[in-house]
């Protein structure tokens, strides 16, 4: 087996806090491994919601998430980040030096005297509605979140859920698909109001037709080319809607994954930190963005930046216990990149 990686900071979730994460402790002068279990940097900002804008990240009336996650990598590149993608953090151990020993499903590990996880929902993934054979659709026309909009124009598109993310795409679909059916189990939407009088506008307007109350109830189609969404009432009344894409918005699965098994003091599927530090209740290891949790905590992008700086320092003084560390602003002290 290969040696571990030796690193000073091993961050564990590769989404918008992860990554402000390698700056902050970049600015200290320490280096970091990062390992994310998707193929694709960003978290949820590129698996979910890469075309939408963002309202509400300082300094930037308005930013694709895309495009947050094109200038945190930037930001993060002079400190020359390891990241380690498509593997899952599955083992935390502690070596008997008092380094943490990080283990991931591809075999590897790393030794770092701190952990930073920034692991967002956890192991995330979709929920997925139970329909036979769905897997053989899923990624060629059943998909969980949109990529690219311009991947939907000219196709009749189904929408399946009820909260912001299938009103939202409903409205946005409706300029360049074209057919899109809403499907959902009540008439009553639970999304922003706005977006809920956008989409009753359209519906209004012959642009989106509304198909409730109803539930998916199956697909036709073959070799993963879908024909048509059945959708059934409750009191089981079937119809077929014509369709070449089903988007399914069914919330995300949260689950903490291994991270759960690693002594952590939790908070249902959240692990809880000391606001002031970040640090959890294992020396060593500390919780930023959505995973963590204290009072007061709001699940915003900004907020975890400021849980980046906190940590790295409260992390310092393990990586380096001789030095005192002397509050400077960047304005100061710049950006000293680290050397290959
Ligand atoms: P995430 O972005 O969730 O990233 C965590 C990463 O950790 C993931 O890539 C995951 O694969 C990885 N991971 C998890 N477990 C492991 C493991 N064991 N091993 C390896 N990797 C692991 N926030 C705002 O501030 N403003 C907004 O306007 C806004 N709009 C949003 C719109 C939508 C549709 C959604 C879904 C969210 C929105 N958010 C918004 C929330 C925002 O995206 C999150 O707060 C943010 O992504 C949290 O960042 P994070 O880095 O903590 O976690």
């Amino acid at each position: 087996m290969a040696a571990p990686t030796e690193t000073d900071v091993c961050i564990v979730g590769a989404g918008p806090v992860g990554l402000f994460q390698v700056f902050e402790c970049g600015m200290l002068r320490m280096r970091c491994v990062v390992v994310d279990a998707l193929d694709a940097i960003g978290g949820q900002c590129i698996a979910l919601y890469p075309e939408k804008p963002i309202y509400d990240i300082p300094a930037h009336p308005s930013i694709s998430a895309s495009g947050l996650i094109e200038a945190l990598i930037a930001q993060a590149a002079p400190f020359r980040p390891d990241y380690r993608l498509g593997r899952q953090v599955v083992r935390l151990a502690r070596e008997p030096d008092g380094r943490l020993r990080v283990g991931t499903s591809a075999g590897d590990a790393i030794l770092a005297r701190a952990v930073v996880i920034a692991a967002g929902a956890g192991a995330f993934g979709p929920n997925r509605p139970p329909l036979d054979g769905i897997e053989a659709f899923e990624g060629r026309s059943v998909f969980y979140a949109v990529q690219r909009r311009e991947e939907f124009r000219g196709k009749r598109v189904v929408i399946a859920g009820g909260g912001d993310s299938a009103v939202d795409w409903a409205v946005s679909l409706a300029e360049v698909a074209a057919a899109v059916q809403v499907v959902h189990r009540r008439a009553k939407f639970r999304a922003a109001p706005e977006s809920v009088v956008r989409l009753e506008a359209l519906a209004a307007d012959g642009k989106v037709a509304m198909v409730v109350p109803y539930q998916l109830h199956g697909l036709r189609g073959t070799r993963g080319v879908l024909e048509a969404v059945e959708v059934a009432t409750l009191k089981g009344e079937v119809r077929s809607l014509p369709a070449d894409a089903l988007l399914c918005f069914f919330g995300l699965a949260m689950e903490l994954g291994p991270i759960a098994e690693w002594g952590l003091a939790l908070d249902r599927t959240h692990v809880r930190i000391d606001p002031a530090t970040c640090a959890t209740n294992v020396p060593g290891v500390f919780a930023i963005g959505d995973i963590a949790t204290y009072p007061g905590k709001l699940k915003l992008i900004l907020q975890g930046f400021s849980e980046a700086a906190m940590a790295a320092h409260a992390i310092h003084p393990l990586v380096f216990p001789d030095q005192a560390l002397h509050f400077e602003y960047s304005t100061t002290k710049g950006v000293q990149g680290i050397a290959a």
